[in-house]
């Protein structure tokens, strides 16, 4: 029950490669690209082919629910980009979910892998659902037949997914049985983000957590400053943001600053890290949240981003920094944890205003790094320790980090321009040496 749509790009803005009145979200997605295009006098050809995603797929997944009843639910898997390597990016089950929505992440994935020098292209995939109102037994039911939808175009050396919102490690082992069925072949390397006994990866859990505060390091190294008392603000307290502001905490800087969907915990002179995860891991705090913390007074959510601090991590959800708050930022450097946390127009703002923005494609790629050790990891058998994973993602957020920064200094852009003039490059000279000269 496939529709495939090759070469057709979702939303309206990629016809004149700028967003146009009904801006999506992929139309938005593309005007970090285009500045980073124009630094780079990217060709219109070029240009065509890098906005317009290689495959778009859509499908109708009928299942059966725990009353009986037999639901459809639409499902979509987005190959953005090939040039590098097989399409690597997460499966989000979310009510919100849409073709448009999973076009633009797959597309930040093309660059995300490419800016990190990742062997893969970009994809994402989703299904339209609110997996909390359906039981375990329902998301098998699900993801089995998702999983089986697709299993003409993913494959490790096709397209690799990995959880993403909505879905769990779990899920992942799921897809990865029903292919293995399917093909009669065992293939852990479909997928990324599975649980360790069935071939995960040692250090993935953390991953992107330990990413942040590599790039933090980094930046600071850059700036001839060090991460010990440094006052930082972590928005979430999520896999991402509880792991960097972890060890964060553990490298001396101070945290005045947390939050969750709940509320904001604050303390000028520095909040207790282990104490906040202890707090939201007791079974009497059903819903997991920060709030009534020991030794922390309440704060706002708004009132979080915009407390003293050096370092600003939002880790939570996107949207976060507008033109509504973004002047009342005090962080001097910022490091995207989430998603696509800063609006264009705040960004703008912000390096008008100095501040040093490490983007998201930057700072949370330690999850998708080590999503690439996982497949190395299953494709030759033989699985890693934990300190050999650690040390191999600093290695490659350094290297990368370094390449941005200098991309940065020698063109006089910030870094998120940098970023995407990095990963553009990768994929325009991939499509080069492979002789497609646009
Ligand atoms: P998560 O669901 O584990 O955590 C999200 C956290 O944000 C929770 O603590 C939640 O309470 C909080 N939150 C939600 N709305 C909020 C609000 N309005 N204000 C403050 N806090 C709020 O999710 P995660 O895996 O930590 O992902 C967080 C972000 O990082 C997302 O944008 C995700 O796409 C991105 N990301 C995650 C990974 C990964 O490996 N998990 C990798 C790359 C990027």
């Amino acid at each position: 029950m496939a529709t495939t749509i090759t070469g057709t790009p979702s939303g309206s803005a990629t016809a004149n490669l700028q967003p146009g009145p009904d801006t999506s979200v992929f139309g938005e997605a593309i005007a970090y690209f285009n500045r980073a295009a124009d630094q780079l006098d990217l060709n219109a050809n070029m240009k065509r082919i890098l906005t317009h995603p290689a495959r778009q797929v859509i499908i109708s997944i009928p299942f059966q629910r725990d009353n009986g009843d037999l639901e459809v639910y639409r499902g979509y898997r987005v190959q953005y980009n090939f040039a590098r390597g097989p399409a690597k990016g997460g499966i989000r089950y979310h009510p919100d979910v849409t073709l448009d929505e999973v076009t633009a992440l797959a597309f930040w994935m093309t660059w995300k892998c490419a800016v990190v020098d990742l062997p893969f292209g970009g994809g994402k995939g989703g299904v339209t659902c609110d997996p909390q109102k359906l039981s375990m037994g329902e998301l098998e039911r699900l993801t089995r037949r998702y999983a089986a939808e697709i299993i003409e175009i993913i494959g490790p050396d096709k397209d690799v997914p990995a959880p993403d919102v909505g879905t769990t490690p779990q899920t992942m082992a799921w897809i990865m049985d029903t292919v293995s069925m399917h093909l009669r072949n065992h293939t852990p390397g479909v997928v990324t983000g599975k649980p360790l006994n069935i071939g995960g990866s040692r250090g993935r859990v953390e991953a992107t957590g330990r990413g942040v505060m590599i790039a933090i390091e980094a930046a600071l190294e850059k700036m001839g400053k060090q991460l010990a008392g440094q006052r930082i603000v972590v928005q979430g307290f999520g896999n991402v943001g509880s792991i960097s502001a972890r060890l964060l905490y553990e490298q001396g800087a101070k945290i005045v600053g947390l939050s969750d969907q709940y509320g904001a915990v604050a303390n000028k002179d520095g909040i207790d890290v282990m104490a906040a995860l202890r707090h939201i891991a007791d079974p009497k705090n059903k819903r997991r949240a920060l709030e009534g913390l020991a030794g922390s007074e309440a704060a706002g959510n708004r009132e979080l981003l915009e407390l003293p601090c050096d370092i600003l991590v939002p880790a939570a959800i996107e949207n976060q920094i507008t033109e509504a708050n973004v002047r009342e930022i005090k962080a001097q450097l910022i490091a995207e944890g989430a998603n696509g946390p800063t609006s264009p127009q705040a960004d703008q703002l912000l390096a008008d205003g100095g501040v040093t923005v490490i983007p998201d494609i930057l700072a949370n790629a330690g999850g998708v790094t080590v999503s690439y050790f996982e497949w190395a990891q299953d494709r030759a058998g033989y699985y890693w320790k934990e300190a050999e994973v650690n040390e191999k993602l600093r290695d490659v957020l350094r290297e990368n980090f370094d390449a941005v920064w200098n991309t940065a200094q020698e063109h006089k852009v910030p870094l998120r321009t940098a970023a995407y003039m990095v990963a553009i490059k990768r994929v325009v000279e991939a499509y080069t040496t492979r002789g497609i000269y646009a």
